[in-house]
């Protein structure tokens, strides 16, 4: 008995988030759905990866790699199970998601399982990513949705079998989930819809307004200190 429950628990993997994004600044949106696809799919720990922007690709106001990685390390700081990666500053130039991925696995090994987080607007273009099989034989999807998806989800079928792989099936639990033999699962999971923006905490930051109750009380400090976004 204590044989096969040590084994049970030495064979349990662990369930990481990986949640990209600019992070420019990070706020209430990002943290509250990351908290919910956490208790949603029983993850162990989410890690936010702010995203290089080339100077060529970035805005005239784009807080500084060091800026957006402190931010969203303080916001982190108020949650145990969430945590930020530099990984993506490290390299030049724009990172690819499948690099990213195999980087984070090779890390973890076969230890860790990997659940990449994304909205549904960027993954109705998820085709056109680079490498995206390689992205799903490394990383199950988690899609955040709207309360009002259940609309959308013969168009999400439809999606997923003619540009992914048409062996992926449908699996209707509570949640909607897919399927596949050789690829990790791609699940969805509504989360809750604020519609807080990097853009408009910006737009408030340049005329001296107020973030409370956008961002963490630290981030607004932190913004101020550093006269961000003016
Ligand atoms: P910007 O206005 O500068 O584009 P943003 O906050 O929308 O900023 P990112 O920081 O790049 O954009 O967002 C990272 C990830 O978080 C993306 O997958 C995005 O879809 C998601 N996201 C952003 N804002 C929200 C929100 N309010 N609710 C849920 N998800 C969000």
């Amino acid at each position: 008995m204590i044989n096969n429950q040590t084994q049970t628990q030495a064979q349990k993997r662990e369930r990481i988030g990986v949640f990209g994004g600019t992070f420019d600044p990070v706020h209430h949106g990002h943290l509250r759905v990351a908290l919910e696809v956490k208790d949603a799919m029983g993850l162990d720990r989410v890690i936010f990866i702010p995203a290089n922007i080339p100077p060529h690709k970035s805005r005239p106001d784009i807080a500084s790699a060091l800026d957006r990685m402190a931010m969203v390390r303080l916001a982190c700081d108020c949650v145990n199970t969430f945590e930020v990666s530099g990984i993506e500053l490290e390299r030049s130039g724009r990172s690819y998601t499948a690099d990213t991925l195999s980087l984070i696995s090779m890390n973890s090994g076969m230890a860790g399982e990997l659940f990449f987080i994304m909205g549904m607007d960027a993954f109705m273009q998820f085709h056109t990513w680079k490498d995206p099989e390689r992205i799903l034989g490394i990383a199950s999807l988690i899609i955040m949705t709207r309360p009002d998806y259940d609309h959308e989800a013969n168009d999400v079928e439809k999606y997923i079998r003619h540009h992914l792989s048409e062996d992926y099936a449908p699996s209707s639990g509570e949640e909607i989930s897919f399927f596949h033999p050789d690829l990790c699962g791609i699940f969805f999971v509504k989360v809750t819809g604020l519609e807080i923006s990097g853009t408009t905490i910006r737009a408030l930051a340049k005329k001296e307004k107020s973030l409370a109750f956008l961002v963490p009380q630290n981030v607004e400090e932190y913004i101020v200190s550093r006269g961000l976004y003016r």
